[in-house]
């Protein structure tokens, strides 16, 4: 009877112990008890409208899940393009400071560097899967790093479209004769192929596209694949909508954070916006695979949209521009150089594994490898 008072005792007051020292850390544990209850209040500025779908509004989501992550001590307050600044002074505002997060796509900033075009996507490049790979786990994502450091930018990728659409013509494209002298809205390395091939290829941002088109500024343009383009209405002024993707195989969203802003963060909420950019990048990419389809269907049975395959001599000259502009790159510096080495020594390593992986079992799964 004693013993087990006793036990009972030293038991009570181990309990104690344990509990005394859960309530009162030592004092220099770490630094988040003194910050916990400081707030920061953010604005993130868009390349894309306000609630645009896919673009706008995971920007939007990714802005809730790091305000209700923290607890409300990082809010973001997001504005779409023009609001705060205009679409493509995204890059600017965020270096500056003027706006702490921007939400855009690296080749919009090819004026600053023009290496950043690869970090948005490649003519005739990676997958989104193999693009997260080589950024994740292939050295890609440091290499950014490196570039957007002296504009005292962190970026972080924050979203992907998948493989786009080729795009919205008017007139159908039967031949490398039909793209002569076609002025079309394309970004990036796209627009540099686009225009060796006899386009003109034309830079506007999202806002700018259904009007362009719609009085004949530009007779052609591609945005992002039908689950984005049918919130455009591109359909109201295109008839034929082309594919496959060839210019973007994949894009980026990248989530841009101007650096100081980063820094003063505790390191908690540092990670809750590294974290919830991760999530967005996936989650982004998820919509779009979960909703193009039933985007596209709606646009032919609703809309008389003409679903067309570009034929084989313009996607052949596109390859070949594209493998000449991608080598030029190369030559602008040192980090381009290393850049454009790291990305196509991925896509070599990652392409035999996914012909050996993904395209076999595209063709068992659809019975075209004859079984
Ligand atoms: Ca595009």
């Amino acid at each position: 009877m004693h013993r087990k008072l006793l036990f009972g005792f030293i038991l009570t007051a181990l309990l104690a112990a344990c509990a005394e020292t859960e309530q009162s850390p030592p004092a220099d544990d770490s630094n988040s008890s003194q910050t916990s209850a400081q707030t920061f209040e953010w604005k993130l500025v868009m390349s894309w409208p306000k609630n645009l779908p896919g673009l706008a509004t995971s920007a939007e989501r990714l802005a809730q899940n790091i305000a209700e992550m923290s607890n409300n001590r990082l809010t973001i307050k997001v504005f779409g393009a023009g609001e705060y600044v205009p679409a493509f002074q995204v890059f600017d505002a965020v270096s500056s400071g003027t706006a702490e997060m921007g939400h855009s796509a690296a080749y919009y900033w090819r004026g600053k560097a023009p290496i950043l075009a690869v970090f948005g996507t490649v003519p005739f490049g990676m997958t989104a899967q193999e693009t997260n790979s080589w950024l994740h786990y292939g050295g890609g994502l440091e290499l950014w790093r490196e570039v957007y450091a002296p504009f005292n930018l962190i970026p972080f990728p924050a979203g992907n479209s998948g493989v786009q659409m080729a795009g919205w013509f008017n007139k159908e494209i039967n031949s490398l004769a039909d793209i002569q002298g076609l002025k079309m809205r394309i970004p990036g390395l796209g627009g540099d192929v686009f225009q060796r091939a006899g386009g003109v290829a034309v830079q506007l941002p999202g806002n700018e596209l259904f009007t362009s088109l719609q009085t004949g500024v530009i007779d052609a343009t591609e945005w992002v694949g039908p689950y984005n383009d049918l919130a455009f209405g591109l359909h109201d002024i295109a008839t034929y909508y082309y594919y496959p993707g060839w210019q973007e195989p994949n894009a980026v969203l990248e989530l841009m954070v101007n650096k100081s802003a980063y820094e003063s963060l505790p390191e908690d909420l540092q990670k809750i916006v590294e974290v919830a950019a991760r999530a967005s990048n996936q989650s982004t990419l998820d919509e779009y695979t979960a909703r193009n389809m039933a985007s596209l269907n709606t646009m032919m049975e609703e809309h008389g949209v003409q679903l067309r395959k570009l034929p084989d001599d313009v996607v052949s000259a596109f390859r070949m521009y594209a493998n000449e502009v991608f080598d030029e790159l190369a030559n602008e510096d040192e980090l381009s150089a290393r850049v454009v080495a790291s990305y196509k020594d991925f896509q070599g390593t990652v392409s035999q594994w996914h012909a050996i992986a993904e395209e076999s079992y595209f063709e068992i799964r659809e019975g075209n490898d004859g079984s």
